[in-house]
């Protein structure tokens, strides 16, 4: 459920008129409603409301300051994966204590950042890592929390890309060597064992690998605690799906009612990482039509707005749902969307069935809130795209557009030449 819906045949976000929008802050422009956002982080929070828990949104799928302050204002947490991502959690008002940081390469600076910032827990990905935690946590005299993320080789019947929790996988510690990491945790000096995280992939639209995946990894707990190690806080990770064309997702709920009776009477606090299924509906990016061209057996619609900024049509073969700010009766076209970036890979949407558009005409690019803006970039030399919020009326921009001076920031022109 969102709030982009049409009125009188004008799409609108909340109660103000994408086409404004689009007039007022200039497009490629990606639009997040605050109402939609809120709605979907509140879905998780209710629904896991039996039991001690904390949502920890997961960075990666949208940074905006913005979008955080409004989680952190409603009792949200953060999964990072980078000291980046730690210092934009802490700046939008996330309390560290609701902080869980994973990731497979953390860097010895970005390890000392977490340890100052009294973060949560380190969600380890290998014995080297936490061998270096421990050390680097003795040298600055305090107590590593840490969690061990276990890789419980569950298939979670998703793009290859974007699943995380199988044998093959970089991620996390095989579940079958999980226990003896944990004994070798227990012996480290600087090192205070606090829980199990685990995160099988992204775009799951289905609960049974949850269900499996959980098992799976209570049975270890269940063995740690026989053994003395207590595990207080069990994180489940994210990556529950969200509709992009026909998925038909688990929501929350529906993800609670198969957990909550596995988790119940264990006195764990649960941590949730959802990233996607929270602002994945919650934003659009609108473009510009800039061209049309005719073709023999298709036409393409060339837009201004390319893979640099929603790469994930390119990279993935991701589907999003492409639709015209102002819906008229008018006849069906098939085309493919393009961006302006010189890549034949610089696609939105391929043979697409769609009404026969014009230039200077806003089409959005719906289900974009998540892994939109965070995986854009300035290839091409393209200035980064504005953001902006909306909430019922009201509205504001939330991140400015770049500068062409904003793409040689920080470049240096040496002395010798
Ligand atoms: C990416 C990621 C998430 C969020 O995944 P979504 O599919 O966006 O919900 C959560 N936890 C970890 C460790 C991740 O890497």
């Amino acid at each position: 459920m969102h709030f982009f819906r049409y009125r009188n045949g004008e799409l609108y976000a909340e109660d103000v008129p994408v086409r404004e929008l689009a007039e007022a802050y200039g497009t490629p422009l990606y639009i997040y409603s605050y109402s939609t956002l809120l709605r979907h982080f509140r879905a998780y929070d209710n629904a896991f409301d039996g039991v001690p828990h904390i949502i920890c949104f997961a960075l990666k799928a949208n940074s905006n300051t913005s979008v955080l302050r409004l989680f952190a204002k409603n009792g949200g947490g953060a999964d990072v994966v980078s000291g980046g991502e730690i210092f934009r959690a802490l700046k939008a008002g996330i309390p560290p204590r609701k902080i869980v940081y994973a990731g497979v390469g953390k860097t010895e600076k970005e390890i000392r950042f977490a340890l100052k910032s009294r973060i949560l827990m380190f969600n380890v990905e290998s014995e080297s890592e936490l061998m270096e935690i421990d050390r680097i946590a003795g040298v600055m005299k305090v107590k590593a929390p840490i969690s061990l993320r276990v890789n419980p080789d569950i298939d979670p019947g998703t793009h290859p890309y974007i699943a995380t929790g199988l044998k093959e996988h970089k991620f996390g510690i095989p579940i079958e060597a999980a226990f003896e990491y944990y004994k070798l945790a227990e012996r480290l000096e600087n090192t205070e064992i606090v829980g199990i995280h685990k995160h099988i992939g992204s775009q799951i639209t289905k609960v049974s690998p949850f269900v499996d995946a959980l098992k799976k990894t209570l049975l270890l707990v269940d063995e740690l605690k026989e053994h003395g190690v207590d595990i207080r806080y069990f994180d489940i990770g994210g990556g529950l799906g969200i509709t992009y064309k026909d998925e038909e997702p688990p929501v929350p709920r529906d993800l609670a009612r198969s957990l909550l009776p596995l988790l119940r009477g264990r006195r764990l606090t649960i941590i949730m990482e959802p990233g996607r299924s929270i602002v994945g509906n919650a934003g659009i990016l609108v473009t510009k039509v800039l061209y049309l061209k005719k073709g023999e057996e298709k036409d393409f619609v060339i837009v201004d707005a390319g893979m640099n900024d929603l790469i994930r049509p390119s990279f993935y073969g991701a589907y999003h749902h492409i639709q015209p700010v102002e819906k008229k009766r008018r006849k069906n076209i098939l085309a493919d969307i393009v961006g302006p970036i010189c890549e034949s890979g610089d696609f939105l949407g391929k043979e697409r069935e769609m009404p026969d558009v014009k230039p200077r005409e806003y089409l959005a690019v719906m289900s974009a809130g998540a892994y939109g803006f965070t995986m854009s970039s300035n290839y091409n030399s393209r200035p980064r795209a504005a953001e902006v919020m909306v909430k019922g009326k009201d509205f504001s921009l939330v991140n400015k557009r770049e500068t062409y001076r904003d793409l040689v920031r920080g470049e240096v022109v040496p002395g010798f030449l």
